[in-house]
């Protein structure tokens, strides 16, 4: 079903201490994949599709799959726009009928975040959408190598609670040491400022806190995919992939957090699985069966991360 109140499903999730799973949808098998997992967990779920997936695959044409396949769930799902930075971006998927959008305003000044975060929230309650904002910058694959530039962008607590009374969010996606992509840390291994969370979630009390750039990255899937790959290109990002171990989620789950999203394990398990068809199966030459496989492997990864956000059995 389509969950048409989804901030009453992550305040539930905050209030039990479990975290719902957003997962980023690009294509319909990796739709189905993520609908499966959550169906079999009896979770709850966030379909959610970013800037690139609408310029990839069409705003009218995902929200199309993403509703039918929501209507006909036996879980709640929320349709979700994830990293919305083009205002007019953020209004159509407003009208198109999105459950739920983000606006991301963090790379611009505290300021205009707010101006324009509120401007989407006024937009968003006359259609009785909910609004995720950002605020701190979550960092990126290649951006600040140095622990230092990273913890400059972590967001500051009292200016969250300045933010969330300002703009009137619903949830808020905060910055304590995630990052987008494979490589979550350097070199040494990743620790998410828990302390600072807690400043905050003791400061923002009723809003549900979204963690970003969350993803395992799981060895043994990087080493399938490597096996596979050229390590040439994008593909590069794989050496040294590091993710974020699940006892540190979790504590960031205990402490706040009721949205988690995940896009890289996604990616890596349905890279690996297309890989592997096309080597080990050279006899494919029907579509279906180069991508049943890799539908497959997203409903594994789904369900493991359910697992360990906890929303097992909410749905
Ligand atoms: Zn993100």
């Amino acid at each position: 079903m389509i969950a048409k109140q989804p901030l009453q499903l992550l305040q539930k999730a905050l209030r039990g201490k479990y975290a719902i799973g957003a997962f980023n949808v690009n294509n319909l098998e990796l739709l189905q994949g993520i609908v499966r997992g959550a169906e079999a967990q009896r979770a709850p779920v966030i379909l959610q599709t970013s800037e690139g997936a609408i310029e990839y695959a069409g705003m009218a044409e995902l929200v199309a799959m993403m509703s039918t396949a929501a209507q006909r769930a036996t879980v709640p799902c929320v349709i979700h726009l994830d990293h919305g930075k083009d205002l007019d971006v953020v209004r159509a998927a407003i009208k198109q009928g999105y459950t739920s959008v983000m606006y991301d305003g963090s790379s611009l000044s505290y300021d205009e975040n707010v101006r324009n975060t509120a401007k989407v929230v006024r937009w968003a309650r006359a259609a009785g959408v909910m609004v995720e904002a950002e605020l701190g910058a979550i960092a990126g694959t290649e951006d600040l190598v140095s622990v230092e530039a990273r913890e400059a962008t972590y967001t500051i607590p009292e200016q969250a609670l300045d933010f969330v009374e300002r703009t009137g969010c619903d949830s808020l996606a905060i910055a304590i040491g995630t990052a987008h992509g494979a490589h979550k840390a350097a070199v040494t291994n990743i620790v998410l400022d828990i302390p600072r969370l807690k400043r905050i979630h003791a400061l923002v009390q009723k809003t549900p806190l979204v963690l970003h750039g969350a993803s395992s990255v799981p060895d043994e899937l990087v080493g399938e995919t490597r096996m596979y790959c050229s390590m040439l290109g994008d593909c590069q990002r794989l050496d040294g992939a590091q993710g974020i171990p699940d006892t540190q989620v979790r504590q960031a789950i205990a402490n706040g957090v009721c949205k988690v999203n995940t896009d890289t394990d996604l990616r890596i398990a349905f890279t690996a699985a297309v890989r592997e068809t096309i080597v080990e199966q050279k006899d494919v030459f029907d579509p279906r069966k180069l991508l049943a496989p890799a539908r497959d492997a997203i409903q594994r990864i789904v369900t493991q991360r359910i697992a360990v956000f906890g929303s097992k059995g909410k749905g």
